[in-house]
């Protein structure tokens, strides 16, 4: 998330000033810090409940739960969703924002690009005692990318959140128990103790991209219309970006007097993110496969990569306004 957002729901974040990349198997090192970005801080990791809870207090009001969209279809003045109870709700625009596995998403656009990483992300959470608790790593080691990011857990200081990919037809076989023993390789890396504290969940890593976002009256935002490997930690940002240009184009339409849902504006909005959205993914999947090539070569060549860059101020600071949203469009 970016590095200047106004907390407006009083939520307390795990806050991230830098974040160092390795290469697991060389010398390779990649550091970022919010200081040389002249920017508050890198990025915020919060609590999904806290987040959600908060979010709906917020409009509790104007929430339906418990009732699903099973169709919608267009109507003159925009848009008549059925729901599951079998009422209907009427709208000048629909937004679908309902995750990777969206099904109003695909009769948006039935046409999309999608890409099966082979990989299972585990994640839980873990104790470090060694590291500091402003700091993310990420340890790029074989076919495994084991992230962690610094997450308020109360009762328990200097807890990290792990995100660990692994091969789905390999390592991710492994029951917890054999798991664990694994993680010795990262301890050695990174001269500390590991002591996982919540169980393990198992996450399949796919990536898609629509080939259109909006039909007239109804539009998809975030992972309905894209979804990208974790690598990056770039999921939910290009998710509340769309929402934020979408807000812009809904406004535009607004002051205008027009009817908010037409797809002039809509297409507005998919236009100024399709781009950036597709080049993200793109340039994440870029990643993943560089950081999967085994030929001994090649990590030379990927080692000294990532030092070059490190001397590059001008190039890492491009990154991180990239990755930290400070460039939406
Ligand atoms: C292992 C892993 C690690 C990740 N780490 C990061 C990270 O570090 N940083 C980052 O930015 N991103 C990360 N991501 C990506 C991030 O989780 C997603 O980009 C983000 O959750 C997308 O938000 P969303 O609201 O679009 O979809 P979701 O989070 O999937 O939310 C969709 C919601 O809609 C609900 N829903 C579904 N269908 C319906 C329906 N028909 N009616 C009503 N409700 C419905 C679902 O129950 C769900 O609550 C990670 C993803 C994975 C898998």
């Amino acid at each position: 998330m970016k590095g200047s957002m106004n907390w407006a729901l009083k939520l307390l974040p795990s806050i991230i000033q830098s974040m160092t990349v390795l290469d697991g198997l060389g010398t390779g090192r990649l550091g970022f810090s919010a200081q040389e970005a002249n920017l508050d801080y890198l990025a915020a990791v919060l609590n999904f409940s806290e987040l959600r809870d908060s979010l709906l207090a917020k409009v509790s009001n104007s929430v339906i739960s418990n009732k699903e969209i099973t169709s919608f279809h267009s109507t003159q003045s925009g848009i008549t969703a059925s729901l599951s109870d079998g009422s209907e709700l009427e709208a000048a625009l629909l937004v679908v924002a309902e995750g990777r596995n969206s099904k109003l998403a695909e009769l948006i656009s039935p046409d999309k690009t999608e890409t099966d990483y082979q990989q299972i992300a585990k994640t839980f959470l873990v104790h470090i005692p060694e590291l500091d608790n402003d700091r993310a790593i990420q340890i790029f080691h074989e076919t495994e990318i084991f992230a962690l990011m610094p997450y308020k857990k109360e009762g328990v200081s200097n807890t990290f959140s792990v995100v660990w990919s692994m091969p789905k037809n390999g390592l991710a076989t492994k029951s917890q128990d054999e798991l664990l023993p694994e993680l010795l390789k990262f301890e050695r890396k990174l001269a500390c103790s590991i002591e996982p504290i919540t169980e393990i969940l198992s996450f399949p890593l796919f990536a898609h991209h629509l080939k259109e976002y909006c039909d007239d009256g109804i539009c998809a935002i975030a992972d309905s219309a894209h979804s990208i490997h974790p690598l990056a930690g770039q999921g939910i940002n290009l998710g509340l970006a769309d929402a934020s240009i979408l807000a812009e184009e809904i406004a535009r339409g607004f002051n205008a007097g027009q009817n908010i849902g037409h797809i002039s504006f809509l297409k507005k909005y998919e236009l100024r993110r399709k781009a950036i959205n597709g080049a993200m993914l793109n340039g994440v999947d870029l990643l993943f496969k560089i950081f999967q090539q085994d030929n001994p070569y090649f990590r030379v060549f990927r080692n000294l990569g990532l030092k070059t860059v490190d001397n590059f101020s001008y190039l890492k600071k491009q990154f991180i306004f990239h990755a930290s949203g400070v460039y939406k469009i």
